[in-house]
């Protein structure tokens, strides 16, 4: 059987695809599959989301999904091999496989949201049962959902009484910032399908994806690749945590601890991974916090200790404050009524997203503080820091300003906070020399600053995750 389905491979592989979600994920998958050739119908709910991409102008493009390289993607195939809707009755048929990229948020116990998942899933069935055309067509699950959910998404389109239909589980693994070079040569695929006539048609998909030498394509159970999906982010989340619960904290309390050393040395081993090694205010984005979550309470059901995924989440929240608690603690610092610059609102650098970023629990924490101001900079993300701190839901947001420049937020500025890993950030000495004076306190949430020691011995105040508070001559605690 698997043989027949392999040769046939050598006659079609250029497929109709439907991506239902045009997020960061289904965005960049429809543009890539179809930059490789597949006939792409990208398909959402949100019709303005759907104008402004139908258009090509990269300014509405990324006012939605901004990433490198997407925009220029979408005006390459749009209207040739990529198209764009809002209807599903009118994109139905002759459908071949149909990817879900939908949001899958976290619910207030940390399990799954699948609200919209299953408000797309009840349209998409319904569309199905009508289609005229009966070829198999296989609906797959590219967000990230809790094991289990194939056999949900089975059952809906069984009780919807669509025929000729399989079902997979095909996790994605992009990484926000370079997401358009990594669909396009990824280090895995994984496809979980319970048939082999499903297996093959993914197979088709990916065909001309998997002629890097690097991707690995690993076919496995439906289950076994949405496990895959919150173990790999886990992973890397503990990862992350355990540098900074350890690592920074050694070079935070001990004399001596040069963290940079510390991680350098540690890493030569090849064993042990560079990535997740530089320690931060810790790591946001939109999938980290909620899938740890979501594979906590997946474990408990089935009474499985929890503790070390609970610890893992636990350091990285508390990493996201606790610099504004080590000024007050080690610095003496009063935020009340003070004016804080802070640079990098969105969670990381090359993205616009604001989901889960640091930079949100900071600011809530000098607020919280009493700060009169925050003079705030993100050089792709001001807008969408405007609609997260919106003073509806915290009339303390009223006091967050948005400037053009890491220049302009510092100006006036009674210390700064960095929050972001933008490489603009990298050179920020001299600015601060030109905007503040001594002993102007920087608290760098991603050791930004590599000569802060020039910063120190002219009088400044460089707290930084990894190192010991570090006050210079004129410094407010009276060293000299
Ligand atoms: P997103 O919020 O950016 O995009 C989701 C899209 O779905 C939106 O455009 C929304 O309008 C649309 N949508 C919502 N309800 C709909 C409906 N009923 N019908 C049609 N469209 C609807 O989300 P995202 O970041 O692209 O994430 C999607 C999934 O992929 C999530 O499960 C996420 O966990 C997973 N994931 C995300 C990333 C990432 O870096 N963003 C990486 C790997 C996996």
């Amino acid at each position: 059987q698997l043989m027949a389905y392999r040769l046939q491979l050598k006659e079609r592989v250029i497929m109709k695809i439907i991506v239902a979600g045009t997020g960061y994920v289904g965005l960049v998958h429809a543009a890539v599959c179809a930059e490789f050739g597949h006939e792409v119908i990208a398909y959402d709910n949100d019709e303005k989301k759907i104008e402004a991409f139908s258009s090509g102008e990269t300014d509405r493009i990324v006012h939605y999904v901004n990433e490198p390289g997407l925009a220029d993607s979408i005006r390459k195939v749009y209207g040739k091999h990529l198209f764009f809707s809002t209807k599903l009755k009118d994109i139905i048929e002759g459908t071949d496989v149909i990817f879900l990229c939908l949001p899958t948020p976290p619910n207030m116990d940390g399990s799954t949201n699948l609200t919209y998942y299953d408000a797309a899933l009840e349209d998409i069935a319904k569309s199905l049962k009508n289609r005229k055309d009966l070829r198999r067509v296989v609906v797959v699950n590219k967000s990230t959902v809790p094991i289990g959910t194939a056999i949900h998404l089975k059952s809906v389109l069984d009780s919807n009484k669509v025929e000729n239909v399989g079902v997979a589980s095909n996790p994605e693994f992009l990484a926000e910032g370079t997401a358009v070079p990594e669909a396009r040569k990824p280090d895995r695929i994984i496809v979980g399908c319970n048939e082999d006539q499903d297996f093959i048609i993914l197979q088709r998909v990916y065909s001309k994806f998997v002629h890097h030498v690097q991707t690995k394509y690993i076919e496995t159970s439906p289950e076994t690749a949405e496990a895959i999906k919150y173990v790999a982010n886990t992973m890397l989340l503990t990862y992350i945590s355990f540098w900074n619960g350890i690592g920074a904290k050694l070079g935070e309390k001990i004399p001596n601890i040069r963290i940079d050393d510390l991680r350098l040395g540690v890493t030569a081993d090849k064993r042990i991974s560079t990535w997740g090694s530089f320690v931060s205010n810790g790591a946001g984005g939109s999938c980290f916090g909620k899938d740890i979550a979501s594979l906590i309470y997946q474990l408990r059901r089935v009474n499985v200790d929890t503790k070390m995924l609970e610890a893992s989440f636990e350091v990285n929240e508390n990493q996201k404050v606790y610099l504004v608690d080590r000024a007050i603690n080690e610095n003496g610092f009063q935020f009340n009524n003070k004016t804080i610059a802070v640079l990098g609102l969105a969670f990381k650098k090359n993205t616009n997203d604001m989901r889960d970023a640091s930079s949100i629990k900071a600011i809530e924490r000098l607020l919280g503080k009493g700060v009169s101001s925050i003079r705030a900079y993100d050089p792709l993300a001001n807008d969408a820091a405007k609609l997260e701190f919106n003073p509806s839901r915290n009339v303390l947001f009223e006091k967050i300003q948005y400037v053009d420049s890491a220049r302009a937020a510092i100006e006036g500025s009674d210390a700064l906070f960095i929050s972001s890993d933008c490489e603009e950030f990298r050179g920020l000495s001299r600015t601060i020399e030109d905007m503040a004076a001594p002993p102007y306190l920087i608290l760098d949430g991603r050791r930004m600053i590599p000569d802060f020691e020039i910063l120190v011995e002219k009088g400044y105040t460089y707290l930084a995750v990894g190192s010991m508070v570090m006050e210079g001559a004129v410094a407010g605690t009276g060293s000299s």
